[in-house]
């Protein structure tokens, strides 16, 4: 994710931003954390993504209080793993 300046075309390809607000998932060592309802603004053709200097801030800050142990979870959810293999085949019907 790239923080931005504000501006209303993407910097990437320069196509139309819009507003949007996700769940950012990010992990360290295997360890994952997401955060709720972060806003970011997204362009429409290609989905480059961009948040406010100051949500990167505050995300950087979630993961290293994260790292240190200090974060208080508002929820905890589990997260099933699954390897390619435990699927035998899928039929393209492309
Ligand atoms: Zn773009």
């Amino acid at each position: 994710m790239n923080s931005f300046e504000e501006s209303s075309t993407c910097a990437i390809c320069g196509s139309a931003l819009t507003d949007k607000i996700i769940d950012y998932i990010d992990h360290n060592d295997g360890h994952f954390l997401i955060v709720r309802d972060v806003p970011v603004q997204e362009c429409i053709e290609n989905g480059h993504q961009f948040v406010q200097a100051s949500v990167a801030k505050k995300i950087e800050k979630l993961f290293e209080m994260d790292r240190q142990q200090v974060l208080k979870p508002k929820e905890v959810i589990t997260v099933p793993v699954v390897e390619l293999d435990m699927v035998s085949e899928v039929i393209n019907r492309g």
